[in-house]
């Protein structure tokens, strides 16, 4: 069965990865939609559901290697290697810096999926295809569950993602909820599970 943007829609408020309200974000902003993406990966079957319509979106491309950013990435990356029937590896950072650890490695000349759940700013997508580069090998193409970028352009490569989320963030003083009278809610500080 196809995944259809709207059945990912279910998935993702059923889930509740995406919410919908008055939200008090950490960074003291307000906004009307609150994201956690990595409630997805609870269920394994949402999980296997999604990261194959993510993969089929590639399976036209010759890929030797699917790696994600640690933690966002990992299960996604796995699960994509799967459908792929490739190597599935994660980057993590040590001291700051995107590594491979564990005796993970990269062929010079290898073909690399770059994966990750939610990509807004793309910045750790872009060290890990720096990291991938530096290895020799070549990024293929970047995927992402979620596209929260606003349209920009990230990569220099193909980026394709499975849903384009915008979420609207106000000003506290000139947030258009509070002016309608509601209060917002720091996210996780109620569950909001259904
Ligand atoms: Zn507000």
């Amino acid at each position: 069965m196809m995944l259809t943007k709207e059945r990912l829609n279910e998935i993702l408020e059923r889930t509740g990865v995406l919410q919908h309200g008055h939200f008090l974000l950490s960074s003291g902003k307000h906004s009307n939609k609150y994201m956690q993406c990595a409630k997805i990966f609870q269920h394994p079957e949402c999980s296997v559901e999604i990261s194959k319509a993510l993969a089929e979106k590639f399976e036209s491309y010759d890929i030797d290697i699917v790696i994600g950013p640690a933690i966002g990435g990992i299960i996604l990356a796995y699960e994509v290697g799967r459908h792929l029937e490739v190597k599935a590896i994660f980057a993590e950072r040590e001291n700051g810096k995107m590594l491979l650890r564990r005796g993970f490695e990269i062929a010079r000349g290898s073909k690399v999926l770059v994966v990750e759940d939610v990509i807004t700013t793309g910045a750790s997508v872009k060290e890990v295809i720096d990291l991938v580069r530096s290895k020799g090998a070549e990024v293929i193409g970047v995927g992402s569950v979620v596209d929260r970028s606003g349209a920009r352009v990230l990569f220099d490569i193909p980026y394709k993602s499975l849903i384009r989320v915008e979420i609207d963030i106000y000003d506290p003083t000139n947030c258009p909820l509070c002016k309608e009278g509601s209060i917002p809610y720091k996210p996780g500080s109620r569950d909001l599970n259904i």
